[in-house]
């Protein structure tokens, strides 16, 4: 029978869309294309979820109000971020949790080790997996049908925008009434990696040398299609992305969380010739980690080394590989195979540099280098305590920022008309907020909002009835929790 709405993809978006558009008494058919064992995309390697809050709030201490986040995010994009669509997104992370208690999800406090975040971003108990499943089970015990190994690779369009039909790789029409597009990103596609990154001047496609953190499945098959097909409208670069410098020994796909290497603020940074080549100390780990991948992008062998010594230990979230250990540092150099001499030269006028004040990684301190270029403007410290530790790092992708332009219904726009009935949510439209740069959890406020409005609007849709916005979603949280706590 045909549903209602159709949900295109498996992860966070997809699903807050789909229970949103339950919710509201359309019928709703979901269609992952991976495996049930491998449903939830990138969503299922998340950790947690940035929140606005002016008050403690459960898990989240003190306040982070919304100006404090709105600034964080000008910052890291460098002001490419549509301000509106970006405070909504904002505002409905203050209000949006009870809902997903109420599906499942719980949160805890951040473990020590989680710099910098106890204020600002609630963590999902049992990580990621945990609330794609909670999510799933809620969205089936609400008579949500999911299909999996459904990958959709075309779409039927009508001349005003309208969605008809989604075609599946297995060769089924599927007709529904409306339909949310939450298909990811396409980080996991190495032909249009290349193709966006091209060649460098040094001869390289770099992005051969990307490894992709997450879910193999966002192939980004419906971006590509509704772009160039249907000439929806686009917005974002095809190289930026969410990239962050993990171990260079993980898997191609899924090596997830656990090869991050976060002790980049606490040593140097040097490339293969044995050179520094960005301030490692610029501001919190949070606010800088997703950089640092783009960083190493641009140095020759697209690899890069973090090298620490043994006052790091114990200050940063340990990877799962240890890393290459030596007893001096030209020892470690020898082990990871960089120039020797010129590691060292890098690394003494590194030390010479240091003015080392009252070091202190919870605060921007005042250790700092002078007359060094690149400088670093925060815990600075020589690195003169064996034994030495070295990580090789590789550009890994989280996710990708091209998608499609919408707005504060989620619509997906053709010549700047929307949709009646076609949405967007996740990273397939992250880039309305996200033109560059990052602040760790925000994907998950951006798919949680845009999800959420894009289901809603999608069973308004299929009922013919006038749309509603982001802001009426985050009206109708504050009354049902006001409610709820009376
Ligand atoms: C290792 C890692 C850690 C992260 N940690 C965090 C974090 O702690 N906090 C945070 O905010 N963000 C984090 N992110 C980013 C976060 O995962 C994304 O912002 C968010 O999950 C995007 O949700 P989504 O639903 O748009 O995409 P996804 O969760 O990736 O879901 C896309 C879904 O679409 C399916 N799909 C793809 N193509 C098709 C098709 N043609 N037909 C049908 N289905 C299709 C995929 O199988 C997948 O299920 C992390 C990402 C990674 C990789």
């Amino acid at each position: 029978m045909q549903p209602d709405v159709l949900v295109i993809g498996g992860g966070n978006a997809a699903l807050c869309a789909a229970l949103m558009a339950r919710e509201a008494g359309a019928s709703v058919l979901l269609l992952e294309s991976a495996p049930r064992a491998w449903r939830g995309g990138n969503s299922a390697h998340t950790r947690n979820l940035r929140c606005m809050h002016d008050a403690p709030q459960d898990v989240l201490v003190e306040a982070y109000p919304e100006e404090e986040f709105w600034q964080d995010l000008l910052k890291v994009t460098g002001g490419q971020t549509q301000e509106p669509l970006a405070r909504l997104a904002i505002r409905h992370s203050g209000h949006c949790r009870p809902w997903m208690r109420r599906h499942g999800v719980h949160f805890q406090p951040p473990l020590s080790g989680a710099l910098h975040v106890a204020r600002t971003n609630a963590f999902f108990m049992g990580g990621g997996k945990a609330l794609v499943n909670a999510y799933y089970r809620s969205a089936e015990a609400l008579g949500v049908q999911v299909r999996y190994e459904a990958p959709v690779d075309r779409l039927e369009i009508d001349a005003d925008g309208r969605f008809v039909a989604a075609h599946t790789v297995a060769g089924e029409r599927i007709a529904a009434r409306s339909c949310v597009l939450a298909a990811g990103g396409f980080e996991s596609n190495r032909d249009w990696l290349r193709e966006a990154w091209g060649r460098n001047a040094r001869g390289e496609f770099p992005s051969d040398n990307f490894l992709i953190r997450g879910t193999a499945f966002n192939q980004g098959v419906l971006l590509r299609h509704l772009l160039e097909a249907h000439g929806a409208d686009r917005i974002g670069d095809p190289t930026q992305a969410h990239m962050v410098a993990i171990d260079a020994r993980a898997p191609l796909y899924d090596g997830g969380i656990c090869t991050r290497i976060d002790c980049v603020s606490l040593g140097v940074v040097v490339n293969r010739e044995g050179e520094r080549f960005y301030d490692e100390g610029e501001d919190f780990w949070p606010k800088r980690y997703a950089i640092w991948g783009r960083l190493v992008a641009m140095q020759p062998g697209q690899i890069g080394y973090s090298i620490i010594d043994s006052q790091a230990i114990g200050r940063f979230m340990p990877p799962v590989f240890p890393g290459v250990k030596a007893d001096s540092l030209p020892e470690l150099a020898a082990q990871l195979g960089l120039p020797i001499d010129t590691f060292m030269q890098t690394l003494e006028a590194y030390n010479d540099a240091c003015r080392v004040g009252r070091f202190d990684h919870t605060v921007l301190d005042d250790c700092h280098t002078e007359g060094l270029a690149p400088a670093k403007t925060h815990w600075a410290r020589p690195i003169v305590q064996a034994p030495f530790y070295g990580y090789a790092v590789r550009p890994g992708v989280t996710f990708t920022y091209l998608g499609l332009q919408t707005d504060d219904t989620a619509a997906v726009r053709f010549g700047g008309a929307a949709s009646a009935n076609l949405f967007v949510a996740g990273e397939m439209m992250a880039g309305n907020v996200l033109g560059k740069g990052y602040t760790a959890g925000v994907g998950m406020s951006i798919g949680t909002a845009f999800g959420r409005i894009a289901g809603r609007n999608a069973a308004l849709a299929a009922r013919q009835q006038p749309l509603c916005t982001l802001a009426n979603v985050i009206a109708d949280d504050k009354e049902k929790n006001a409610h709820a706590s009376a």
